[in-house]
């Protein structure tokens, strides 16, 4: 019998990666861990579905890590298709339910990893539940999602929502040789870019073959003799659909939290302390998509539900439950995605975002090219620069343009981590060489018209 007993709710990227770290660093004999997870399958990428479905990864087998005999033969004790029901923080127990056999019990805990993801926003519209409308959250979602496109009678397919998931998803369903429709409420997909930016990739969008329709706010799914989806309806405009996916963003998962009691933030996540240890609970954790995070530039706690962020704060946990010591202290904004040809990156504050934090900024935009101008192949790419008025500091960067532009924006991420200013970034030693980049790279000449830009606001 171990010494404690660490329980896992959820076993995907957070809480997986905490009961492996928490694995590595001690045996059995000393801590027993229980994981409970309520789906089929374990450490996957949901990230990788839209490819997946596009038909860039062959099988659904690619997209997972680590299956859950693998995981039991590196003695976790992962329960699959069970679901925890209650949490019992004064007990500390939680209750679970096998839910192939319905059979109920409580499992006492020491310590307690709380990693339930995020839940995808499915608006209770008409008609919304009607075969032929897919979610992409799981990997379940893209299994019936491929089934439904084999058994569309037309290829027509409507996308609702332009965020990130959005755009990838129409860019998949491109692929299996459907007309595409994009609707988003916004004015623009991607709401994390500005609209000069946004309006860069809806015509990048338009160019690869979709049609993108902004200001569209759903009101109705259509179902023909079938029963099965034939069109969305956004007000009195309806677009033909033989297949609809959505991919209207996601609130933190975090009901049991809630009725536990656990503190949570504005937006409905988890509240935790930098060593991801849910506030004024000591022998609790939690990471992944069901927490809130610090935004380093703005000061605020946000939700921003990232794989990137979860697979950190796992083993950030995985290491505390065990008694290392780790800490996560927050995030820049950082994301990237890309839609056929055209990569969008974007990092830090949007001018929206930084006028709604009372910040004075100035802007600086480039077009230039992902590689020298003369080599084969070379692609345009806009990076946009925002910086504080008088002292220069970096506040944030977004990238659009042809293969190799996103990943730049990684070089704005550690800079705005290290709180540098531009005029610091225009001396940053970045690689060169005729296929990677102009000789000035696009991130430095944003920088040095940024620098021009702040000496000239005063
Ligand atoms: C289509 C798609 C594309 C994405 N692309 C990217 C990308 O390119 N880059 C990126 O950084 N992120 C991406 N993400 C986001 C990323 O997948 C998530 O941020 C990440 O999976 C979060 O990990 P998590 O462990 O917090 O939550 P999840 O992966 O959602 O895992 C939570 C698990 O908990 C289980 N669970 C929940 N409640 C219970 C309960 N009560 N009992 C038992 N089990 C429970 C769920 O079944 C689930 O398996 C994408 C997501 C999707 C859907």
């Amino acid at each position: 019998m171990a010494a404690e007993r660490l329980v896992v709710i959820g076993g995907d990227a957070a809480g997986m990666s905490a009961a492996s770290q928490a694995r590595r660093l001690k045996g059995p004999e000393e801590l027993e861990i229980v994981a409970f997870e309520r789906s089929g399958f374990t450490s996957y990428s949901a990230c990788g579905i839209p490819y997946w479905v596009g038909g860039d990864v062959p099988e659904r087998d690619d997209l997972i890590a680590r299956t859950p005999e693998e995981h039991q033969e590196r003695g976790i004790d992962l329960r699959m298709r069970t679901e925890v029901t209650e949490l019992d923080v004064a007990g500390r127990r939680v209750r679970s339910r096998d839910l192939a056999s319905g059979a109920e019990e409580w499992t006492s805990y020491d310590k307690l990893v709380i990693a339930t993801g995020a839940r995808p926003v499915r608006p209770a519209l008409p008609g919304i539940e009607s075969p032929g409308v897919h979610g992409v959250h799981t990997i379940d979602d893209g299994r019936a999602l491929l089934d439904s496109l084999a058994a569309a009678g037309r290829r027509r397919a409507v996308v609702v929502g332009g965020g990130y998931i959005g755009i990838e998803m129409a860019e998949a369903l491109l692929g299996r040789g459907f007309e595409v429709t994009l609707l988003t409420r916004g004015a623009q997909p991607m709401h994390s870019l500005d609209p000069d930016m946004g309006d860069r990739l809806t015509g990048a969008m338009e160019r690869s073959g979709i049609r993108v329709v902004t200001g569209a706010e759903v009101t109705e799914v259509l179902t023909g003799d079938s029963g099965r989806v034939r069109a969305v309806a956004a007000g009195s405009t309806e677009y033909a659909a033989d297949v609809v996916v959505l991919g209207l963003g996601v609130t933190p998962g975090t009901d049991l939290a809630r009725a536990a009691g656990l503190p949570l933030g504005a937006s409905g996540g988890l509240l935790t302390d930098t060593s991801m240890r849910v506030r004024g609970h000591a022998d609790i954790w939690a990471g992944g998509d069901c927490v809130e995070v610090l935004d380093l530039v703005s000061g605020r706690h946000r939700f921003i539900a990232l794989g990137t962020h979860a697979n950190k704060h796992g083993q950030i946990i995985g290491s505390n439950v065990a008694g290392g010591y780790g800490t996560f202290p927050g995030v820049v904004g950082t994301a990237v995605t890309k839609v056929c040809e055209t990569e969008v990156a974007r990092t830090g504050l949007t001018e929206r975002q930084a006028n709604e934090e009372g910040l004075q900024y100035v802007t600086a935009t480039v077009e230039s090219t992902n590689t020298a101008g003369y080599y084969p192949g070379a692609a345009l790419m806009t990076v946009k620069m925002l910086a504080e008025r008088r002292t220069g500091r970096l506040l944030g960067v977004q990238i659009v343009g042809g293969a190799g532009a996103a990943k730049r924006i990684d070089v704005a991420a550690v800079a705005l981590t290290a709180r540098m200013t531009v005029e610091q970034m225009t001396a940053l030693d970045l690689a060169y060489a005729p296929p990677f980049s102009p000789v000035w790279d696009p991130v430095l000449v944003a920088a040095r018209k940024a620098v021009s830009k702040v000496r000239a606001a005063g």
